[in-house]
């Protein structure tokens, strides 16, 4: 049984990466992976919006390093996404960079609530002593509800990201799950299990079974991702995660193609 395809990688031109796409996929082939896709940061519409991504005069160049390892291991499928941060407000920008290259998908990730706290910076600490964590959590899904709506997306990233530094509301999150997934459901939209979480404070894959298993009863499809940010981290802890799905029912997960979903055994 081969490993489900790692869809979610990122590249130095993020500014918090290391290695370039050709080590990661170097790493995916030496792993047996036969499929991966990098997501790297998108550029916003300001410059100086905040300093974790490409700018936008940089896309071309990400596009290009993206083929030379294509290039380089035309034995692995090597696809070309982004990750888009979901701003309400921001849709016609998101519409503008997909008609700028050939994507095969985009994630939409939630990090910001309101303009300005990117929830996950752990320079931003002191925003989380500010607020009721049950807040932060519902202002969150809230976000993540609309980005499911907008149908700008093929993936929503790390669907439960405020859990990453282990701040957790003592209330029941189900119905902000259930809200999220009912519209993801309705816009044809995967949700991916990120591995990432496992190497934060959470040490939990986003998202939790709990989520997940709503997820599975509405037929929302998942894909992979490691979220590596260096190349040592593609395909980590896929077994971890090709369990956790099995064991709440999942059998296939997704593969994108100009934006063309195909579901696959794993
Ligand atoms: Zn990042
Ligand atoms: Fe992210
Ligand atoms: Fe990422
Ligand atoms: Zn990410």
């Amino acid at each position: 049984m081969s490993l489900p395809a790692d869809l979610h990688m990122h590249t130095p031109l993020c500014r918090h990466a290391t290695g370039e796409p050709v080590d990661y996929a170097r790493q995916a082939v030496a792993l047996g992976l036969t499929e991966i896709g990098f997501s790297d940061h998108s550029p916003m519409p300001q410059e100086d919006f905040d300093n974790w991504r490409m700018f936008d005069r940089q896309l071309d160049e990400y596009v290009a390093k993206v083929w030379l390892a294509q290039k380089t291991f035309p034995q692995l499928a090597i696809r070309l996404a982004l990750e888009v941060d979901y701003l309400p407000g921001h849709e016609d920008w998101i519409r503008a960079l997909a008609a700028r290259h050939p994507w095969d998908y985009f994630i939409g990730s939630v990090h910001y609530i309101g303009d300005a706290w990117d929830i996950d910076n752990p320079a931003k600490m002191s925003e989380w002593k500010k607020r009721n964590p049950f807040e932060v959590w519902q202002s969150y899904f809230e976000r993540l509800t609309l980005a499911a709506d907008s149908k700008l997306f093929e993936i929503i990233g790390h669907a439960d990201l405020p859990k990453k530094f282990n701040i957790r509301p003592q209330q029941d999150c189900t119905p902000l799950y259930e809200k999220f997934l009912t519209a993801a459901a309705r816009a044809g939209c995967a949700i991916e299990l990120n591995t990432a979480g496992l190497r934060k404070e959470c040490r939990e894959i986003y998202p939790s079974r709990p989520l997940l298993q709503i997820a599975f009863q509405k037929n929302v499809p998942i894909t992979f991702g490691s979220d590596a940010h260096t190349p040592a981290e593609v395909g980590m802890n896929f077994a971890d995660a090709v369990s956790l799905a099995r064991g709440v029912g999942y059998t296939e997960s997704c593969r994108f193609k100009q934006r063309q979903r195909e579901l696959v055994k794993f």
